[in-house]
């Protein structure tokens, strides 16, 4: 049996540590990491953007196992300067041009500081009634920014609000569940089979794989096809005939996800039509608006959400173009109850008087986790720090830049803009005509120059623009037509960086073409 002393000897006698939560190593510890992070942005421009690492880089660098003694901070942050550092993209740095960046502001980063530091576990309104209401709060301002029905708000009082997810995955997880719900307490759950998905072929990913965790049948998913000849947005006509034949087939479509702002060209697909050819089949939609939600908070841009009255949810990605740190899916729900039957939990160690009046939300009747993060904290910060005036303004520069960069595109006649630009991302690649130097179609190393060699000389080109470490974007494949994206959104990015990033890509193309 062991005895009280040896349950009760320290391992260790370290002397600096005698509590986690010391406050004075606290304050010490928060000034430096914040004055390194500073540091971090004063010299961001010095890093390759995109990490040039090679897998398992870091396995090499650091110990097999777990220190037994503390290390001081100090020798902490000179292994993330050294080791961890070079494996960072960038994602922050004004030359980041990838996929949709992810931008960041001193009011997002600092909101989460606040929320991480207060580290409550807000699962329901007595848990921290302030995460709640301020996320209600947060939720309906959002929603009034970008004109959004009454019945999405909780001011509305007409039984609609806002919650704020991690991801869009999880929203469309979410609304996804509570659709199927709400159709198989109707029709019976052994119809779950006949359950059908519908999106577009641009529709991003997280669909497919929402449908699939929620027990949709693979083969009752419809990826309906889209043409760059309508600017690849979902026709309401294809949807309504594909809805016909599953109709037909004896099938039942249930969900619809319409997208503004796809990930792949940002195509704006038409709500309102679209919420017409549902309704009559009394299909739940969301419109995902991840990327391109934010910009609806200019007037001059809101129309890309018009019939968003007809959609049963709607959400935008708070961290990705509106200066909110990750994770900060906005989602509003005009039925949260459908929300709730799906996905509520019960246990007596959670009951409480608050959640038995039913005069509080419980979030976590709202989503998958049980546990969830003080995450409108950040977004009130970037709320109040900027004012809704200056959010349109910085939202509105990104679009100018982009703009910037097409002109650019435009006047070089060896390249060409392959979609229509909408808002600050820019589809563009080098035309098989800059590459032909060529007779009968063969160039001067005897290439046939077809669709398939100019993809292959792209990649190229954006291989080595990436290797170069001066700027970092992304490419997409649009009905077989590589194409180089050009995404204007990291918040440190001015003309200058986008100018240097044409000059980037003018060279390396002057590059590549000389060697084909
Ligand atoms: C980025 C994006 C998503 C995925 O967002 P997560 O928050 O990473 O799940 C979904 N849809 C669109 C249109 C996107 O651009």
């Amino acid at each position: 049996m062991a005895s009280f002393d040896s349950l009760h000897k320290p391992e260790n006698n370290s002397p600096n540590i005698v509590n986690p939560l010391n406050i004075e190593e606290f304050r010490r510890q928060g000034h430096m990491i914040i004055d390194f992070l500073a540091n971090y942005y004063q010299n961001i421009e010095n890093y390759p953007v995109l990490s040039q690492v090679e897998p398992g880089y870091l396995k090499k660098l650091l110990p097999n196992s777990a220190p037994n003694i503390p290390e001081p901070i100090e020798t902490i942050l000179q292994d993330i300067q050294n080791h961890i550092i070079p494996g960072i993209t960038h994602w922050q740095s004004p030359n980041y041009f990838a996929y949709f960046p992810s931008s960041g502001s001193v009011a997002g980063f600092l909101g989460e500081v606040l929320s991480t530091g207060f580290n409550v576990v807000g699962f329901n309104w007595i848990s921290s009634p302030a995460a709640t209401e301020l996320e209600s709060i947060v939720m309906d301002w959002l929603g009034k920014m970008l004109e959004l029905p009454q019945t999405f708000l909780f001011a509305g009082n007409r039984g609609g609000g806002g919650v704020i997810q991690g991801t869009t995955c999880e929203a469309m997880l979410c609304t996804l569940t509570a659709a199927r719900d709400q159709i198989l307490s109707k029709i019976g759950r052994h119809n779950i089979g006949k359950l059908v998905v519908y999106g577009s072929d641009q529709t991003h990913c997280a669909l497919l794989k929402a449908a699939k965790i929620a027990g949709i049948e693979p083969r009752n998913f419809r990826a309906i096809k889209t043409r760059k000849s309508a600017a690849f947005e979902l026709s309401p006509e294809s949807l309504q005939r594909a809805i016909r034949l599953d109709v037909e087939a004896g099938l039942i479509p249930f969900f619809l996800c319409a997208t503004v702002g796809t990930t792949s060209t940002t195509a704006i697909d038409p709500i309102g039509t679209l919420c017409d050819v549902a309704k009559d089949y009394g299909m739940w939609v969301h419109v995902d608006a991840a990327y391109a939600g934010s910009a609806c908070i200019c007037p001059e841009f809101r129309h890309y959400i018009d019939g968003i009255e007809k959609a049963n949810s709607f959400s935008l990605n708070a961290h990705k173009w509106f200066f909110t740190t990750l994770d900060c899916c906005c989602l509003w729900v005009k039925d949260p109850v459908a929300l709730n039957n799906s996905l509520s939990t019960t246990a007596e160690f959670l009951t409480n008087k608050a959640s038995d009046s039913k005069q509080v939300v419980d979030y976590k009747d709202w989503q998958i986790c049980l546990s969830r993060r003080f995450r409108a904290m950040k977004l009130w910060l970037v709320l109040r720090s900027y004012g809704v005036a200056n959010l349109r303004n910085f939202l509105r520069s990104h679009v100018d830049m982009a703009i910037r960069f097409q002109l650019l595109v435009e006047s070089d006649d060896r390249f060409e803009v392959v979609v229509p630009r909408t808002f600050a991302m820019l589809c563009f690649r080098l035309l098989p005509t800059a590459l032909e130097k060529k007779q009968n179609g063969f160039n001067k190393n005897g290439h046939k120059v077809d669709e398939e060699y100019t993809n292959g000389i792209n990649r190229k080109l954006l291989g080595s623009v990436n290797a170069s470490g001066q700027v970092y974007m992304t490419h997409t494949l649009v009905e077989g037509i590589y194409v180089l994206r050009f995404a204007v959104g990291a918040t440190l990015t001015e003309d200058k960086h986008v100018i240097k990033a044409w000059k980037v890509v003018q060279e390396t193309a002057d590059a590549v073409l000389t060697a084909v």
